[in-house]
C-alpha cells in the first residue's frame, strides 16, 4: 500500500482542482521561503514583517475571492488553502489577509458604492493601501449590538465619536471600515488616516500575535463626507457578514497552524532518544500524535464541505461558527500538547508550538469567542439565543 501523508491522510491534496493545486504549492512556497526564515525573530521582537507585503500582494492574496478590480476572482477552496498555508507560517501573517480580505475589502465590494469601490479595491488587492475593520470596542466586544461609538448627520457630512479595541492592522491602516451607530441603526464608514480627530495607536506588550498589529481606534469628532458612508448595507447584518467570511478562512488557518506544530513534533519525536530508544517508539506518544492526526484530519474534511457550500452560496452562519469552534479548539489543543512534548526545549522559539499555542490564544477570542460560537450553535438546536 502506498504510505499515507501524514499532514493529509484522507488525501484532500487529490480532491483540488489544477489551479487550487497550484494556490496552495505556490503559498505554501512563499511560507517556507520567506516567512519562516523571520518569523520566529519577528515574534520574538514584536515587529509584523510589513516587508512581505508586497510580495502577498503580487501572489494575489489580498481579496483573493474579488472578481474585477485587480482581485484574483478565486473560489472558496482556494481563499481557504491561502489562510492554511498562511497560518502553517504565522496566524498573524494570515490575520493580515483575513482582515484585508474579509473585513476591509468584502464589505467595500458587497456594500460600497462604485467610487468607493473602484478607488479602493485595486489599491487593496496591490498592497498600496492597508485596511482595518473597527467593531469590537473597550466595554466588550462579544455584544456590538451594545455599539457606543455613534455617528451624527451635519449637514452633508457625518461626524463619529467613540473608540475601538484590539483592531489589528490598526496603525497602519490608510483607510479604517469602522462601525457606528447613527439613527438608522448601525453603518460602516471609510475613516482615512490622517482624518482629524482619528488616531490609531499600537496596543504594545502582547505575549500572542506578537507578529501582528493591533491597535485601539479614537474618534474624536471625526468629520467625514456623506460619501464615506457604505450605501448599501444598515444594522448589524453588515458586520456580521464580513465575521462569517474571515471565521471562514480562519478555520481553514488553523488547520495550518496545527499542522506546523504535528511536524515538528514527527521529526522531533524521531530523533529524540530517551530511555535508549527514540521517543516516537512509546505507545504513549504515539496515542498523542495519532490523536492530533485524527482531529487535523477532521478538521479538513469539514473544511472541504464548508467550502463547497460556500461556492454553492447556501453556507449558514452556523456551520461557520461550528467549524471555527472545532478547529481553533482542535489547534489550540495541538499546540499545548506538543510544546509539552518537546520539553524544555518547547518554550525556545526555535521551535515553533509555542508561538502557535501563544497566537491562537488570541484565534479562540477574536471573530467570535469559543464560547460565543458553542452559543450560536446551541440557538440553532433550540431556537432559544442565551447570549
Ligand atoms: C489580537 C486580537 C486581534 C483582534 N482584531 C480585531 C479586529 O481587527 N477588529 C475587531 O473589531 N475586533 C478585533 N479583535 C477583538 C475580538 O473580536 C474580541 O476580543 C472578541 O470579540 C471578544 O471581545 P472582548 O475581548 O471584549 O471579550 P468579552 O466580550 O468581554 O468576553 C469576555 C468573556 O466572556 C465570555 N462571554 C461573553 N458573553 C457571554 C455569554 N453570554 N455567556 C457566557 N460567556 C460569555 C466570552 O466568551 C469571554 O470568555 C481582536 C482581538 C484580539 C485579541
Amino acid at each position: 500500500m502506498k504510505k499515507l501523508n501524514a499532514m493529509d491522510l484522507y488525501d484532500i491534496r487529490a480532491q483540488l482542482s489544477e489551479e487550487e493545486t497550484i494556490v496552495q504549492d505556490t503559498v505554501g512556497r512563499f511560507v517556507d521561503e520567506s516567512v519562516l526564515p523571520v518569523i520566529g525573530e519577528c515574534f520574538e521582537q514584536g515587529r509584523f514583517p510589513d516587508e512581505l507585503i508586497p510580495q502577498i500582494a503580487d501572489l494575489g492574496l489580498l481579496g483573493s475571492s474579488i472578481e474585477g478590480y485587480d482581485c484574483a476572482g478565486l473560489n472558496a477552496v482556494c481563499y481557504g488553502l491561502i489562510c492554511q498555508e498562511l497560518e502553517r507560517g504565522d496566524s498573524g501573517l494570515r490575520s493580515f489577509v483575513s482582515v484585508q480580505s474579509s473585513l476591509v475589502m468584502f464589505p467595500i465590494h458587497a456594500y460600497g458604492s462604485n467610487e468607493q469601490k473602484e478607488h479602493w479595491l485595486p489599491r487593496l488587492a496591490r498592497g498600496e493601501a492597508i485596511g482595518c475593520f473597527g467593531l469590537t470596542e473597550p466595554h466588550g466586544g462579544s455584544d456590538p449590538g451594545n455599539m457606543k461609538t455613534h455617528a451624527k448627520r451635519d449637514g452633508d457630512d457625518w461626524v463619529i465619536n467613540g473608540a475601538k479595541m484590539w483592531i489589528t492592522n490598526g496603525t497602519i491602516a490608510d483607510v479604517a471600515v469602522v462601525w457606528a451607530m447613527t439613527d438608522e441603526g448601525v453603518r460602516g464608514f471609510l475613516v482615512e488616516k490622517g482624518t482629524p480627530g482619528f488616531e490609531a495607536p499600537e496596543i504594545e506588550h502582547k505575549f500572542s500575535l506578537r507578529a501582528s498589529i493591533t491597535s485601539s481606534l479614537y474618534l474624536d469628532n471625526v468629520r467625514v463626507p456623506g460619501s464615506a458612508v457604505l450605501p448599501g448595507v444598515t444594522g448589524l447584518k453588515g458586520p456580521l457578514s464580513c465575521l462569517t467570511q474571515a471565521r471562514y478562512g480562519i478555520a481553514w488557518g488553523a488547520i495550518g497552524a496545527a499542522q506546523a506544530c504535528l511536524q515538528e513534533l514527527l521529526d522531533y519525536t524521531e530523533t529524540r532518544e530517551l530511555f535508549g530508544r527514540p521517543l516516537n517508539h512509546n505507545q504513549a506518544i504515539q496515542i498523542r500524535l495519532a490523536d492530533m492526526a485524527r482531529r487535523i484530519t477532521t478538521a479538513q474534511v469539514l473544511c472541504m464541505d464548508l467550502a463547497k457550500l460556500k461556492d454553492a452560496g447556501r453556507l449558514h452562519p452556523t456551520q461557520v461558527s461550528l467549524a471555527k469552534w472545532n478547529n481553533v479548539r482542535m489547534a489550540l489543543d495541538i499546540a499545548r500538547d506538543c510544546r509539552d512534548m518537546l520539553g524544555g526545549s518547547g518554550i525556545s522559539v526555535e521551535f515553533s508550538p509555542v508561538r502557535h499555542m501563544l497566537n491562537l490564544e488570541s484565534v479562540i477570542t477574536y471573530e467570535g469567542t469559543e464560547t460565543v460560537h458553542q452559543l450560536v450553535v446551541g440557538k440553532e438546536l433550540t431556537g432559544v439565543p442565551a447570549f
